[in-house]
């Protein structure tokens, strides 16, 4: 829809990236460039009906701010579009909103700095401002043939915190972890900053591992496989669903931890990171060349033969 009837409609002045990464790049100055991201929830589609004010001011701008930690950028500003509908307008819960807005503002040190209010169905929107000196930030394109893969965090939480406090799900957890993975998801901008000048491509776990690894080998042009032994998922996520954790970590969105790759020049770099905890990231697979544009992404089992897969076990709020 996107490809179809939003690219090419406009002029591309001063724009570095245009349409299609987690964030576009327009040049500012010299050495510097300004990053840009939206992202829109929706209540009944995002998140359930029963969150709080504070819940989903928070959610939003986590997501937000895992598109900025995709490239690499440092976030700086923000605006703020607020559809409300009139049962919501009251002082309560707007003051239970901004709560959530400050705190998750004053975390990152970014500002509010602008927006919209109107009346209708329960919508966030917002547009996330950031920088990056030029040319470093990190793009989905650039992963080459013989990089390695690499996840940070654990899958599959966001998954398990949507089952927990879905309705419509029998699964019920107490686990307070996981309802914060989902409503306050941690945006990996520090490491998104680290990994400038690192990794080759990258991309924030929005949609699903398979599906955002996917869109890295699309834009960089290449296949990966990935070893499912090797799958970082939580001891509580593993509990919760012992059948399908591998489903929940290989399709389940709103994980927002950050995918990458790394040449073999960097790999050492990263490898003593991680050895000294100094990152938290876990070796998850190794990029090929692409043979067959429909099936960019191989799992494969601990023979190292390819597992089949389906997208079952995920599902959104009905
Ligand atoms: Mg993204």
């Amino acid at each position: 829809m996107i490809a179809k009837h939003f690219s090419g409609l406009t002029g591309q002045g001063g724009v570095a990236l245009g349409i299609g990464d987690d964030a576009a790049l327009i040049n500012t100055s010299p050495n510097q460039q300004l990053v840009v991201a939206s992202d829109t929830l929706v209540e009944g589609v995002h998140f359930p009906s029963t969150a709080s004010g504070k819940q989903i001011a928070t959610r939003a701008l986590c997501v937000n701010l895992s598109d900025m930690a995709a490239m690499g950028a440092q976030p700086r500003w923000f605006t703020l579009a607020l559809t409300l509908p009139k049962k919501k307008a009251n002082s309560l819960w707007l003051a239970d909103f901004s709560a959530g807005i400050a705190e998750i503002a004053q975390q990152f040190d970014i500002a509010l700095v602008g927006g919209d209010t109107t009346s209708g169905p329960l919508t966030v929107s917002i547009t996330m401002l950031g920088e990056a000196p030029a040319g470093k930030s990190l793009q989905r394109a650039g992963a080459g043939v013989g990089d390695t893969v690499f996840v940070t965090g654990t899958l599959g939480d966001g998954a398990a915190g949507l089952k927990s406090i879905s309705s419509i799900n029998s699964i019920n957890s107490d686990s307070e972890r996981l309802l914060h993975r989902f409503y306050a998801p941690r945006p990996q901008v520090e490491i998104g900053l680290r990994l400038r000048g690192i990794a080759s491509a990258c991309i924030d776990i929005s949609d699903g591992l398979i599906a955002d690894l996917g869109h890295i080998c699309q834009s960089s042009g290449v296949a990966a496989s990935i070893y499912q032994e090797q799958l970082p998922v939580a001891a509580d996520v593993k509990k919760l669903a012992p059948d399908h954790f591998i489903n929940w970590a290989l399709f389940g969105g709103d994980d927002y931890q950050l995918c990458f790759t790394v040449g073999a020049d960097k790999l050492a770099t990263v490898e003593q990171w991680i050895s000294r905890a100094e990152l938290d990231a876990s070796k998850i697979g190794i990029i090929q060349a692409s043979s067959d544009s429909n099936n960019l992404v191989t799992v494969l089992d601990q023979d190292n033969n390819p597992i089949a897969i389906n997208k079952q076990g995920y599902d959104h709020f009905g």
